[in-house]
């Protein structure tokens, strides 16, 4: 399954991206009405379904559009793991639970508006659904909402309903519908897409009632629980419903037949006033700072330059637009989101000039939250990796030279691997401090696979490739491909025994990774039973 073929269902629905993969041949079975009765969750183990979650990770981990883009994944983290501790301190995750799933947040280049749970706590998010999203409490609602699916076990009660296939055999349908669409044939990938589809119209109506509207409230409690404001999921179902009806036919075939999200829209307005007196009034993401990480989803999930000609096109005073908000005034969120996507776009078309004109302005308007402080250095920053260094006036260069060394410092994930980045660029001294941050960073966080794929690209460039060879290897595993990290450290050790002087502490290191990584490679050829 590719990310994409989700969003021909219907938006942030799990129990259809599910469908989608179930055979053809499974009847559905008519809808308990009540509640608590929403199945038997024992159909699959924790430890069948987490196998099974990995699978699919593991391929979506490989797809074209999978993304780690370190200034959305922070964003992200601070949306998710409040939400996390949330569900956990309200029961909804036991501990046993928070041990054994990923909860892990995949995020998708696609345009589409969608997001999903899948099974063993991963979650998958679209860049399009942050794109049109408003606040960061709608995103909140999303998560919560997906987290709740996770949290009620309805993927295994999905199984138990529907069928009594061996998890195994759902294990092999679920990555043949992803190697279809991994393999981009446009026939198999199409037939898959029409067989999903013909399946999730079967199967929508019985299964999911019952089960979005265990999510809506069981989301709604750990969204607020976590600080966040209810609203936004009333302000998203709104939006949903208007997407609904504008894209006739298009992207939300299932929200144009179907009639849900009116009613849910309605039971959680209920549900708020009955809440109101325990609303939160102050989202803990500032306005300003989602609306740039909204802008920054546009930019990012645009391929064509004429899409982000467009969107640089208000920096450009012949565009004969009021672009330039007049200095000296606050800008709203929205004019602020415009011009950081306007920057962004500029950059990624290589265009220095333009770009830094953006930066200026955005700069000038001397936002007062270190939040959004903060998102612009990152800004400046990126806009020193995306440039080369001789394409900026010399003090620009300076300016930008300060802030990579600041940024090296950092205890922020995006501001250490964007700085680590850049430092490609930036001499030997800086790279060897960039691979000093990153060990320490790679020591506290194994499965950090975008600090390590940084930390391998450093090493090169340091002339090492047996370390660069090892990292890479990490970086696979990280993204639970054991056979990739069994053929990199392989590579390693070859390297490193040709190597005119041996290193006997990386060699020993790397034979003690190759016995654990051919353990898992034992682990991963294991049917699941
Ligand atoms: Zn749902």
């Amino acid at each position: 399954m590719r990310l994409k073929l989700l969003h021909r269902c219907r938006p942030w629905a799990l129990a259809l991206g599910l469908a989608v993969l179930l055979p053809a041949a499974a009847q559905p079975v008519a809808a308990t009405p009540n509640l608590p009765a929403l199945g038997d969750a024992s159909a699959l183990s924790l430890a069948q379904e987490r196998r099974l979650g990995d699978e699919i990770a593991r391929t979506l981990f490989r797809s074209p559009d999978y993304l780690d883009d370190p200034l959305l994944h922070d964003y992200l983290q601070a949306i998710w793991q409040p939400l996390l501790q949330a569900a956990q301190r309200r029961g909804e995750v036991s501990p046993e639970l928070a041990e054994r799933f990923a909860w892990e947040l995949l995020l998708s280049r696609d345009r589409s508006v969608n997001a999903f749970a899948l099974p063993g706590g991963y979650l998958g998010l679209h860049l399009g659904l942050l794109a049109i999203s408003t606040s960061a409490d709608e995103i909140a609602a999303v998560l919560a909402h997906e987290l709740a699916h996770v949290s009620q076990r309805h993927i295994a009660r999905l199984f138990e309903r529907r069928q009594q296939q061996a998890p195994w055999v759902i294990g092999a349908m679920i990555l043949g519908a992803l190697a279809a669409n991994a393999s981009r044939n446009a026939d198999v990938a199409s037939a898959a897409v029409m067989g999903g589809q013909a399946v999730a119209l079967q199967g929508q109506l019985n299964f999911s009632r019952d089960m979005e509207r265990e999510a809506d409230r069981v989301g709604l409690g750990i969204a607020t629980e976590a600080g966040f404001d209810g609203q936004g999921f009333i302000t998203l179902f709104d939006k949903l419903q208007a997407a609904a009806r504008l894209n006739d036919g298009g992207a939300f075939p299932y929200l144009r037949t179907h009639p849900m999200t009116a009613e849910r829209s309605a039971d959680m307005q209920a549900r708020l006033h009955e809440l109101a007196p325990l609303r939160q009034s102050q989202s803990p993401i500032p306005a300003p700072v989602h609306a740039l990480m909204a802008a920054r989803a546009r930019v990012l999930s645009e391929t064509g330059s004429d899409r982000l000609q467009a969107l640089a096109a208000t920096l450009r005073p012949a565009a004969g637009a009021p672009a330039t908000p007049a200095l000296g005034r606050t800008l709203t969120p929205e004019e602020l989101g415009q011009l950081y996507a306007a920057t962004l776009a500029a950059a990624r078309l290589r265009e220095p000039a333009l770009a830094l004109l953006g930066l200026r302005q955005l700069q000038a308007h001397e936002p007062t939250d270190p939040a959004t402080q903060e998102q612009l250095r990152w800004l400046n920053l990126e806009l020193l990796l995306l440039l080369p260094p001789q394409a900026l006036p010399p003090a620009q260069q300076q300016a930008l030279s300060d802030l990579l060394a600041a940024a090296l410092q950092s205890e922020r994930r995006a501001a250490l691997l964007l700085a680590a980045q850049a430092s490609l660029q930036h001499g030997a001294e800086r790279q060897r401090l960039a691979i000093a941050r990153l060990q320490a960073r790679t020591s506290l966080h194994p499965g950090d696979a975008l600090a390590w794929q940084t930390l391998a690209g450093l090493h090169l460039a340091q002339q090492q490739p047996v370390r660069a060879a090892r990292a890479e290897a990490e970086a696979r595993l990280a993204q639970l491909d054991a056979p990739g990290a069994l053929e990199r450290l392989r590579a390693a050790r070859q390297l490193g025994q040709g190597a005119a002087a041996v290193d006997h502490i990386e060699q020993s290191i790397i034979d003690a990774r190759l016995r654990h990584v051919e353990e898992r490679v034992r682990e991963q050829a294991l049917p699941i039973r």
